[in-house]
C-alpha cells in the first residue's frame, strides 16, 4: 500500500459563504459518509478542511492506495468530485510525523467533523449524537419515529413493530453513514463493575454519553 493526499477546493465559493443549495447539501452529505466510509474499512488515515470560509479553503484527505491509478479511482469517486461541488487533486504522498493520541483525541472532541453547522463540537455529558444528517435529526425529534438514539449507550436503534425490543443499527437509514458501534455492553460491564443493578441509581456520568466521551485517563476505575 502506498500513501496519498488529495486536497479539495469548493468548485463555487459562495457556497461556503452563503450556504449550499440542497442539491450541495446532499453531495456534501454523500461526501462526509464516503469519508467515513473509507475511515471505517481503515484506509483513511486523516480528512478535514480548513475553518476559513473564503476562496483559499481546501480540504484534504490522506489515505492508503495500492498505487496511483487506485488512489485516483478513490479520489473519482469521491461524491463531493462526482457532483463536481469540488475538484480535487492528488499527490503521492509519506506521513512523516504523526501523534497517534493526539488524532485520537481530536477525533473524539469531534472537531473533524465540524463541517456541519454545529455551534461546537459535542463535549462529555451533552448527549449529542455523534451522526446528526438532517433526517436523522428529523427522527430524533419525532416521539414516533421507530428510529432512536441512546447516548448513554452510544447506540443507535430501530423498534421493533410488535415488541417494544430495539435493535442497534449501524448505517444511517437515509444517507447510509456509518453509525458508531453501540457500547451498550460496555455500559453494561461499568455497572457490574459497580455492583450495580440497571435499575439502581447510577453515577451520573452513566446516565448521559459523559462517561465514553471523557478522555479515558479521567474515568474512574
Ligand atoms: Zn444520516
Amino acid at each position: 500500500m502506498e500513501q496519498f493526499l488529495y486536497v479539495l477546493e469548493v468548485t463555487r465559493p459562495a457556497m461556503l459563504t452563503d450556504g449550499p443549495t440542497e442539491a450541495e447539501q446532499a453531495a456534501l452529505a454523500e461526501h462526509a459518509a464516503y469519508l467515513q466510509e473509507r475511515s471505517d474499512e481503515g484506509t483513511l488515515v486523516l480528512a478535514g478542511r480548513s475553518q476559513s470560509n473564503g476562496p483559499e479553503t481546501r480540504g484534504i484527505a490522506i489515505f492508503f492506495a495500492e498505487d496511483e491509478a487506485a488512489a485516483k479511482a478513490i479520489m473519482d469517486a469521491d461524491p463531493a468530485v462526482t457532483n463536481h461541488v469540488m475538484t480535487a487533486s492528488l499527490y503521492p504522498y509519506r506521513v512523516a510525523f504523526g501523534n497517534a493520541k493526539a488524532l485520537d483525541w481530536t477525533l473524539s472532541e469531534g472537531e473533524l467533523r465540524s463541517n456541519s453547522d454545529e455551534p461546537r463540537p459535542p463535549g462529555p455529558g451533552d448527549n449529542t449524537p455523534p451522526h446528526l444528517c438532517a433526517e436523522m435529526q428529523r427522527a430524533l425529534d419525532d416521539p414516533q419515529s421507530p428510529v432512536g438514539y441512546s447516548p448513554q449507550f452510544r447506540e443507535y436503534w430501530v423498534r421493533m413493530r410488535y415488541s417494544d425490543a430495539t435493535d442497534a443499527i449501524r448505517h444511517c437509514p437515509w444517507c447510509g453513514a456509518s453509525l458508531p458501534s453501540s457500547l451498550a455492553e460496555q455500559w453494561f460491564e461499568r455497572l457490574r463493575a459497580l455492583d450495580l443493578e440497571p435499575e439502581d441509581p447510577k453515577p451520573a456520568e452513566l446516565e448521559s454519553d459523559e462517561w465514553w466521551r471523557r478522555p479515558a485517563e479521567s474515568l474512574p476505575q
